[in-house]
């Protein structure tokens, strides 16, 4: 049996919950590629190299 909870939060608290999501800045790390600045995880916007491969078919044609 699925586990319910016992009262349902108030809007503020679901404010308060929603708001300290969007405090937390995702890390950033340095694209092995090009040097720029991108989000750990996830495929570099500027390049679009992914652990030092071409991942998006536009970027590959763009530094060939
Ligand atoms: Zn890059």
């Amino acid at each position: 049996m699925a586990q319910e909870p016992k009262k349902r939060h108030s809007r503020a608290r679901q404010g308060k919950r929603r708001a300290a999501i969007k405090l937390s800045i995702t890390a950033a790390v340095i694209c092995k590629n090009c040097g720029a600045a991108h989000i750990s995880h996830a495929v570099c916007a500027k390049c679009g190299y992914y652990k030092g491969e071409p991942v998006l078919k536009s970027a590959s044609a763009k530094s060939a």
